[in-house]
């Protein structure tokens, strides 16, 4: 539970720190799409203003001029020819259109605002356009009003400026317009001001993310230690009971007076009790050997030895050793090659890995010692036909005290250092070794030390 919080806290904080930078992405969106609004509402209008000021002109003259050419024309030929409601609404549309048509080809403002708009050095990824309010010809007989909408200020979309207004009357017409800019494409010209702030905030985000990876892994790696560790002490306790137990036994047997009739059980008891004394030595000193190494360096003794030699002594040894305790067939494939290893650990190595074949064997042990060299390098092999290694367990079986589970973990004995041993003098040779294993079938170990 205490564990999960530690977890579940971070957690919270990160989603916090997620949703906080969220916030000030779209924050900074939202002001930089006001600002370039702003900008360039201001943007425009001094230009208008600029071009009325210099040149006492609006940008419109031209157009002003040709449509109310056009203007006359429409109330000379077209105006006395209606006489169906149709025909009005067909002409209206038409000279609205062709106002439209003469205004945008006409004038000048648009280029003169772009012109000035890139001279400040800003972006002209805009659209500019005219619309007309209101439009009437004046003919004799009065007004002919061909449009006349007040505009809904709600529809028009916040992205358009409205520049300026225009109210003229000319000869032949009355008019009302407005020069507009559409800024659709705002998000593009925003996000080339934001991104620079945008980038920091992503990166900011990236490293607190990489930093929390970080910090948890570790956090999952302690736990796993601290977990490993208390396994240890478990394993350690037990393992060292086994033989006191066995020596406190013995030594009340030795206690009775009766015992001193049977010769025979005293020296029963007293090989009982040095064998025990031996396994007790020998645990200890794998503890002290290991928490040796944990705080130097290996310090090799090396010397050039024929390695096929040096393994078949391992081997007779270890079976003379054990009594016999398992059938091991030997294949040396690399005869006559010298290797230069500290033959105390290397011995340790080869001894590890055959007391973990019988070990770990369900039925009678058959292990093959096999040697051989290749890519400049020795190895040796050592396959047993045990109860193997589940393969999720594989990339673990070589850390400091971990032990696969076998159900009840004090079934077979052990510490789990065996193999980290194992691994430590390896590498200290320059070399290294490997496993594969199916389980219920058996597991080969192989070491590698470069020649
Ligand atoms: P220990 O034997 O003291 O547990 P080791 O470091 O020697 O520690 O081994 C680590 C684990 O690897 C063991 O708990 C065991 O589950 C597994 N293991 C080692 N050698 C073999 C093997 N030959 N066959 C099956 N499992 C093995």
């Amino acid at each position: 539970m205490k564990h999960r919080l530690i977890i579940i806290f971070p957690m919270l904080a990160l989603l916090v720190f997620f949703a906080v930078q969220g916030f000030m992405i779209i924050s900074i969106w939202k002001q930089e799409k006001e600002n370039t609004l702003m900008r360039y509402e201001s943007l425009t209008r001094e230009a208008t203003s600029v071009l009325l000021r210099a040149k006492k002109f609006n940008g419109f003259e031209k157009a002003m001029d040709i449509t109310d050419k056009f203007a006359g024309l429409v109330v000379e030929e077209k105006l006395p020819e209606l006489s169906r409601k149709a025909d009005t609404a067909n002409l209206k549309e038409k000279v609205l259109s062709q106002t439209y048509a003469i205004l945008q080809k006409n004038e000048v403002l648009s280029s003169f605002i772009n012109e000035y708009i890139k001279k400040k050095g800003y972006s002209t990824d805009y659209k500019s356009f005219i619309w007309i309010s209101y439009l009437s010809l004046l003919s004799e007989k009065g007004q002919f009003i061909i449009a006349d909408t007040v505009p809904d200020k709600d529809k028009i979309k916040k992205t358009i400026i409205v520049v300026n207004t225009y109210k003229e009357e000319h000869n032949n017409f009355v008019i009302e317009y407005s020069f507009l800019v559409d800024l659709t494409e705002i998000n593009s010209l925003v996000f080339r001001k934001a991104f620079f702030s945008i980038l920091l905030i992503t990166f900011s985000v990236l490293i607190v993310v990489l930093i929390f990876w970080l910090t948890l892994r570790n956090l999952m790696e302690e736990r796993r230690l601290s977990g490993l560790k208390s396994d240890f002490i478990n394993n350690m306790t037990h393992e060292l009971k086994t033989p006191l137990s066995t020596i406190t036994v013995a030594g009340r047997t030795l206690e009775k007076p009766q015992i001193n009739t049977d010769p025979d059980k005293v020296l029963e008891t007293a090989k009982m009790i040095s064998k025990q004394s031996v396994n007790l030595n020998q645990l200890i000193n794998t503890i002290l050997e290991v928490s040796l190494l944990e705080r130097t360096e290996f310090e090799l003794d090396r010397h050039k030895v024929n390695a096929d030699e040096l393994t078949h002594q391992i081997v007779s040894s270890y079976l003379t050793s054990c009594d016999g305790c398992a059938t091991i067939r030997e294949e040396y494939k690399a005869p006559g090659t010298l290797v230069a290893v500290d033959i105390v650990y290397f011995t340790t190595m080869i001894n590890n890995l055959l007391a973990n074949a019988v070990k770990y064997c369900d039925k009678d042990p058959v292990i093959i010692v096999s040697t051989g060299v290749a890519d400049n390098e020795f190895h040796v092999s050592i396959t047993d036909n045990g109860i193997g290694i589940p393969h999720e367990h594989i990339d673990h079986i070589f850390d400091k005290f971990y032990r696969v589970p076998h159900g009840n973990i004090h079934k077979i004995k052990g510490l789990g250092l065996g193999l980290y041993y194992v691994k430590r003098i390896a590498t200290a040779h320059g070399g290294d070794v490997s496993v594969s294993s199916r389980p219920d079938r058996g597991s080969t170990f192989k070491i590698r030390i470069p020649i």
